[in-house]
């Protein structure tokens, strides 16, 4: 079973993206549980966590079909020993909120070295940060993105994807979200079927499918291996609607959030219920 959702907003409180989702008839969605481009939230009340959870039960909403996404201030491999320290605080924070909300998946990017460390190190750092929060956190899967690779952001390699999960202790709680667009902008090609083939039979021998615990469903604005990160809707953009015609019709992406994040909120519904006809076909398969 395929869950499809989106990126909704969660203004007004956390509970409203679970509503948001179902109005466009999401099986999934993601969310951020504080304001992304802030440090520092209050703490979520007792009966925030409550409408929240009475808002997923009533739209059917399991804790596997949500991935929530971290602040974008967070850098798990900072060079810097301070704002390493502060990114890990706001990590664990975010861990906790998960936790304290029911929801198992912590969907964030690995990092960036700022051109000040090594690859390498960079990848260790991020790996260590991800043990930190584990032991500190329970029940909580922290979800390594696969980035375009943009400035000095690792991830957009899936040896870097492989190389943190090698870094962490326990296996059982880290996991994999790959971003289509980023994939694409990163270099692996999603045009057409056997691309779309040939790039998960590289992800399943470098990482693995066991990992994979979402996806980001975005076409590209960007190019081919530009590195650079811009969404698209589906089919309108570089990678085009073939690859997630093939996704949802593949039994490997069952089971886990597939989001989209692409730039037209307006047309999220008929992007979801084109995903959804996606897979009629497989139905006898
Ligand atoms: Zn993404
Ligand atoms: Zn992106």
């Amino acid at each position: 079973m395929k869950f499809i959702g989106a990126h909704v907003s969660a203004a007004g409180g956390v509970a409203n993206a679970a509503v948001r989702a179902a109005e466009i008839g999401a099986t999934a969605f993601a969310l951020f549980t504080k304001n992304q481009r802030q440090w520092r939230a209050a703490a979520l009340s007792g009966a925030t966590i409550n409408e929240f959870k009475a808002a997923c039960e009533k739209h059917r909403f399991g804790p596997g079909q949500i991935l929530p996404h971290d602040s974008y201030l967070i850098n798990l491999g900072h060079p810097v020993a301070e704002a390493l320290e502060k990114s890990r605080e706001a990590f664990i924070d975010e861990m906790q909120r998960c936790e304290q909300l029911g929801l198992t998946l912590l969907n964030f990017h690995p990092g960036s070295h700022l051109m000040q460390i090594p690859e390498e190190a960079c990848l260790a750092r991020i790996a260590e940060s991800i043990n930190i929060a584990l032991d500190k956190t329970e029940g909580v899967t922290a979800v390594i993105e696969n980035t375009a690779g943009q400035g000095s952001n690792l991830g957009f390699k899936f040896e870097h994807l492989a190389a943190i999960i090698d870094g962490v202790e326990d296996k059982s709680r880290v996991g994999v979200c790959i971003d289509t667009c980023h994939a694409f902008a990163a270099g692996y090609d999603l045009r057409g079927s056997e691309a779309c083939e040939k790039t998960f039979a590289e992800f399943e021998r470098i990482v693995g499918f066991q990992y994979l615990r979402g996806m980001h469903l975005n076409d590209a604005k960007s190019a081919f291996a530009s590195r650079v990160d811009r969404h698209h809707s589906l089919g309108q953009g570089n990678i085009g609607h073939e690859a997630f015609s093939w996704i949802m019709q593949d039994a490997r992406f069952d089971g886990i959030p597939l989001i989209l994040e692409t730039i037209d909120s307006d047309i999220w519904g008929e992007e979801i219920a084109w995903l959804k006809a996606q897979q009629v076909q497989t139905a006898t398969v």
